[in-house]
């Protein structure tokens, strides 16, 4: 696995001063690389009856739809405000740099389906965790939430439900 941390990119300060940025289109810019992070997550996942992946804007979109492609299920986009074209539901949450809200389509789901979230990196959870709220309100079941990577020392998992968080890498 330390091949694959290893080509992703550090950007010190960006967006702002004091972030170190994971700059990921290193990895999704390598073939071998993105398609043995695909298969390395998506076959956690093989048997356990996944019906939707939820793929959160914008780099969650890249690794939710190769991972519905790979598992043969569809694709929920969560997305900033006032890009979905049907009616939403929507929250507001706090970033690592700031605070953003997303919306997802109000009949994203059928009651109970099993639902998968994956996103690009784990920092604070805000993010997720107001994902983990969406998928809820809207009446599907989640099954675990999905990262390519975590930043461990920022705890995000603790604001996630307990076993319910998986990271292919740790940084
Ligand atoms: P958070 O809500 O703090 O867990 O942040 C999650 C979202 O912000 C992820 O979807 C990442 O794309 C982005 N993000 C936050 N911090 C970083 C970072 N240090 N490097 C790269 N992306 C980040």
């Amino acid at each position: 696995m330390d091949d694959l941390k290893k080509i992703i990119r550090d950007i010190p300060d960006f967006p702002k001063k004091g972030i170190i940025f994971k700059d990921i289109t290193t990895l999704l810019a390598d073939g071998a690389s993105f398609h043995r992070m695909i298969d390395l997550i998506a076959h956690r996942y093989l048997d356990r009856k996944i019906d939707k992946i939820v793929g959160v804007e914008a780099r969650g979109f890249l690794l939710g739809s190769a991972l519905a492609y790979k598992l043969g299920v569809g694709i929920v986009l969560v997305r900033k405000p006032g890009k979905l074209p049907y009616k939403t539901r929507k929250k507001t949450y706090d970033l690592e740099y700031g605070s953003d809200s997303l919306e997802i389509h109000e009949d994203a789901f059928c009651p109970g389906e099993r639902v998968l979230i994956a996103d690009d990196l784990l920092a604070t959870g805000g993010t997720v965790a107001a994902v983990v709220e969406l998928v809820s309100e809207l009446g599907a079941e989640l099954v675990e939430c999905a990262f390519l990577a975590e930043l461990d020392f920022l705890r995000g998992r603790e604001r996630l439900p307990q076993d319910k968080v998986y990271s292919l890498l740790h940084f």
